[in-house]
């Protein structure tokens, strides 16, 4: 067996890797293997497979063996492909170490500069570039960044020299006022060098070893280092929060140096290829004259934008528009890099794709279709659950113009668009904790690191003091989607005191301020908030999305507002509305519905439901005109009596004299209906098992509301649904006396109506009996709460002591995710699929849909569109999320067909001849028998395809 490969070089036009191997080397390294090929200027250098930092790890954290050689056979290699060779006294190479996972963790991981410096190569370089000034500054980072991120110094103390160097000298030699900043690059040459001696005699203090020498034990260390930073507890948290898991480490990318520190006419920048906010078709980012890696993302001095640097060297910036150009009609996204100039030549150190807000999401796949760069379906496939959130973002209320004005703060720079209020907070403990508590807060910093990401998280908005539109914070909350404002320099923050100041004004932690991240205003106090219209783009795909989808979506709504707003948001009919939640609407109604619960007889019983009749009737009608032309599912009462009675003894003194009966009678009868399990009990049609009346009066507002609004010209397609079903029989008696009601209604009216009596499958029972229930059940609804709680024998309401164990990975990790919030395919959904192919095998036009939670998560629909549902049903807001994972699902089985021959072919190589041997052995007979298997196998997923057969009201 060949030895594995452990690193991958790249340089001068030519690459062992490429951008497809992002998995094994790392995100980093593939992009510039990718850039290297296509022609662009990236310096060379080598990259440490992920597998090596896997192995590391494994290894008790010491190298595999054989790296140690293969680090030496690169190293060789970069020096003669650059001409200079590390530590050299004369012309030295110096490289960076770069840490790259497969993902993007902003910030998360280490990276060193200008390693290769020593004593002795420092002068080389110093001679070499007639620039000594130069050379010292990169020794000066070179010591810090080694000694605090491979050495463990904490980084303040390198700092804090600095500072105190700064002050001593620089100050004094420029006189620069107190109260202005001293720059870096105000530092002059015998000052660098006395921070160098200052900076080396720290290495000393802490490591009680000599700053090494040995360029080779530099690398080494920092190589280590960077596989060390994976493991560092800022990563490791991160990966949990963004749940990143299954990819091995990070890789090391050695490159060669190149230097933006080498003057006016040097600079280092990062940009976007278009407005990661808006997507708009424009070139965005940042750029420093005359500073090295870091120091634009970390706000040493503020950056210039783009346009300025244009004006400043419109000859490199020429270069930078050109490599603009070539990445975007290569990678036919949007990409996010980083270059350096040196003396007016650029490099690209990095590119991967842009990280965008939900809007330019939108923005930019949109526009690439029309620019011709991707199809729409590629289009509809980029589009995340998140990003369809994320457009419906707060925004504040412009209406309320006098608090606008009044409650203004400060302008910072708008770095994330959307608003948030809430309670000022200034550690990211705190915040976590307040938000756990349901608290709304605003996490405020001079400037975010990776340690503040959880609080960042758990609040509403991020303000910072410091920093451009590419700082960390920026980067973070984009990515969530989450209002952020940076830069905001009046901001004076004092952490210890736990409050900040804006010239006369102090806010505290615990007062209300509200961001607009759109226009970077802060403003004092909660201002009112509310949800915008959705951008032109959004409108745009969503309409391929319903073009391409054959999966319908419907809606829970119990109100004519859900359900004009489910519409206005896609909807396509009502799969759930739970009548019970009208009863609670008013006094009026939950007294009669109470009188009938507490009633004695049949006579009192119908009495009080009489009174809930026109109530009934009444909202149905709402329903039935927000959903004209729409099918609307009505489900009969489903939860326990004991739901809609008061338990205490003030409310049921309350009841009883309302109801005109004695206390006694309430208490005695609440006590009756006491339940240990009710979820398991007298609840769903078996309430109308024993009380009938309930069904007929339910039954009669529907189709009473039905007839009245077809008199008025709504088209109406009423479902009447059964709930918590078990047995074909339970069903046929409750499908009789509702189509006698129905029946009789219509033909009073004397007009045309039809509607359909269908079943809820959320207990086992149901799903296993499918076939007997479809004989008489014109369709099923899903309903995957109750399934799944009773199929997996787990109370929801109770599964928060234990599930979350269930789910963690590092735990038993039984779930990938939240089996009451993505469908347990493998189990529940198995009872599902069985319940649709019985129902179907003997009533072929069965609707079918879903009208639990899990009808508004993507990977559940997708599931129900490949077993072949009618529709799916989730909450409003959820709609646009079911409509875009309908048609990503409709893509996907595209995309499986097309590989599907392609992976045979490929497969049947290193198999052939083992299968060409069992074949001669294997009986003729038994060779049919594998071959109709492949027949079969093959047709099921044409079946499942199109398993649609138009029924009644066509969804
Ligand atoms: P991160 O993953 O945090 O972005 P990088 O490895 O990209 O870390 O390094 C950060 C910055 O350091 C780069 O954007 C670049 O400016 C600088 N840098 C890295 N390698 C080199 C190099 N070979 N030459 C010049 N600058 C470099
Ligand atoms: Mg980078
Ligand atoms: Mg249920």
């Amino acid at each position: 067996m060949a030895k594995t490969k452990y690193i991958y070089a790249f340089g001068k036009g030519i690459a062992e890797g490429d951008g497809t191997m992002k998995e094994l080397l790392g995100g980093k390294g593939a992009g510039l293997a990718e850039m290297t090929k296509i022609g662009l200027p990236v310096p060379a250098g080598f990259t440490i497979t992920t597998e090596v930092c896997d192995l590391y790890y494994k290894n008790g954290k010491k190298w595999p063996e054989g790296l140690e050689a293969e680090v030496a056979k690169n190293l060789k290699a970069l020096e003669k492909n650059v001409g200079k060779k590390l530590g050299d006294p004369v012309d030295p190479l110096l490289v960076s170490v770069r840490s790259g996972a497969a993902l993007s963790m902003p910030g998360m991981m280490e990276t060193i500069l200008n390693l290769g410096l020593t004593d002795t190569s420092v002068e080389g370089i110093a001679k070499k570039t007639g620039n000594r000034r130069f050379a010292l500054d990169a020794y000066r980072r070179f010591i810090m960044m080694y000694g605090s991120i491979a050495m463990d110094i904490d980084r303040a103390k390198f700092d804090a020299a600095f500072d105190d160097l700064k002050e001593r000298k620089t100050r004094r030699r420029l006189s620069v006022p107190n109260g202005t900043k001293v720059l870096d690059i105000a530092v002059n040459e015998d000052e660098l060098s006395e921070l160098i001696t200052t900076f080396k005699a720290l290495y000393k203090k802490e490591i009680k070893k000599d700053f090494p020498q040995d360029p080779i034990e530099q690398l080494k260390g920092a190589i280590n280092a960077v596989f060390g930073s994976w493991m560092a507890d800022k990563a490791v948290n991160y990966r949990k929060i963004e749940k990143i898991q299954g990819i091995k480490g990070t890789a090391v990318n050695v490159v060669q140096m190149v230097f933006g520190n080498k003057g006016e006419t040097s600079g280092t920048g990062v940009c976007f290829t278009r407005d990661p906010n808006s997507g708009d078709n424009v070139f965005y980012g940042d750029y420093l004259v005359n500073a090295q890696g870091e120091d634009v993302v970390a706000g040493i001095r503020t950056p210039i934008k783009l346009s300025d640097f244009e004006k400043k060297d419109p000859k490199a910036y020429k270069q930078l528009c050109d490599v603009r150009k070539t990445l975007e009609k290569h990678y036919k996204d949007m990409q996010d890099l980083e270059f350096t100039v040196e003396e007016g030549k650029l490099y690209m150190l990095q590119c991967r794709t842009g990280k965008r807000s939900p809007m330019a999401a939108f923005k930019v796949a949109v526009d690439m279709v029309g620019e011709k760069l991707i199809t729409k379906e590629d289009a509809i496939m980029r589009i995340k659950t998140t990003d369809i959130e994320g457009i419906f973002y707060p925004m504040i209320d412009k209406s309320q113009a006098a608090q606008l004005k009044s409650a203004f703060l400060v302008q910072g720079i708008d770095a994330v668009p959307g608003a948030a209020a809430g309670k000022v907070v200034f550690n990211a403990k705190i915040a976590e904790d307040m938000a756990a508590k349901g608290e709304k807060v605003i996490i405020v910093r001079k400037e975010t690191s990776p340690e503040d990401v959880g609080g960042m998280h758990a609040a509403q908005g991020v303000l910072t003091a410091t920093g451009g539109k590419t700082s960390h914070a920026a980067v973070v909350a984009r990515g969530w989607g989450k209002c952020c404002i940076v830069g905001c320099e009046k901001l004076d923050i004092d952490y210890e005191k736990k409050l900040f100041r804006v010239g006369s004004v102090t806010v505290r932690e615990g007062d209300f301020i509200t961001l607009d991240g759109s226009s970077g205003n802060v403003y004092v106090g909660a201002l009112k908030l509310v949800k915008p219209e959705p951008p032109e783009a959004y409108k745009a795909l969503m309409s391929w999305v319903d073009q391409t989808r054959t999966l319908k979506v419907r809606t829970n709504a119990d109100t004519p507002y859900d359900a004009e707003n489910a519409r206005r948001l896609g909807a396509e009919g009502i799969g759930l509305t739970r009548t019970e939640h009208m009863f609670f609407d008013s006094e009026e109604r939950i007294l009669a519905i109470r009188q009938m619960i507490i009633a004695d007889d049949v006579e009192s019983r119908k009495k009080a439901l009489a009174k809930l009749l026109p109530f009934q009737t009444k909202d149905f009608e709402g329903i039935f005109k927000a959903m004209d032309g729409c099918p609307v599912t009505i489900r009969l009462i489903d939860p326990p009596l004991h739901e809609f009675v008061p338990h205490d003894e003030a409310g049921q003194r309350a009841l009883a004299k309302a109801a005109n009966v004695t206390f006694e009678h309430v208490r005695q009868r609440v006590e009756q209906l006491h339940e240990a399990n009710p979820m398991l009990g007298h609840r769903g049609c078996r309430l109308c098992i024993t009380f009938p009346e309930i069904l007929d009066m339910q039954v009669t507002a529907i189709i009473s509301a039905a007839i009245n609004m077809t008199k008025k010209g709504v088209k109406v397609l009423p479902e009447i649904m059964i709930p918590l079903t078990i047995d074909e029989k339970e069903f046929q008696i409750l499908e009789v006396q509702a189509r006698g009601i129905a029946d009789k209604l219509i033909k009073d009216s004397g007009l045309k109506l039809s509607y359909m009596v269908g079943t809820m499958i959320e207990v086992p029972r149901a799903a296993l009996l499918a076939d007997k229930i479809a004989e008489h059940a014109q369709f099923f609804s899903c309903g995957t709460n109750d399934l799944t709680q009773m199929t997996l024998g787990i109370s929801r309401d109770d599964a928060g002591k234990f599930l979350p164990d269930y789910v963690d990975e590092k735990k038993a990790g039984v779930f990938k995710a939240d089996p009451f919030q993505s469908l347990d395919q493998k189990g529940v959904g198995m009872l599902v699929q069985m319940a649709i192919q019985k129902g179907r095998s003997v009533r072929k036009d069965l609707k079918v849909g879903i009208c639990g939670e899990h009808g508004g998560d993507l990977n559940s629909v997708k599931f129900c569109h490949r077993i072949g549902m009618n529709y799916v049903s989730s909450s409003p807001f959820r709609v646009p999320v079911s409509r875009l994972a309908a048609a990503q699902a409709v893509i996907e089985d595209k995309i499986a067909a097309k590989k599907a021959p392609a992976k045979k072919a490929v497969a049947k190589k290193p198999a052939a001849k083992a299968k060409a041997v069992a074949e001669k052995k294997a009986k003729p007979a038994a060779k049919k028998a594998v071959a109709k298997k492949a027949v079969a196998k093959k047709a099921v997923p044409a079946k499942r395809a199109r398993p649609r057969s138009p029924s009644k009201h066509n969804v």
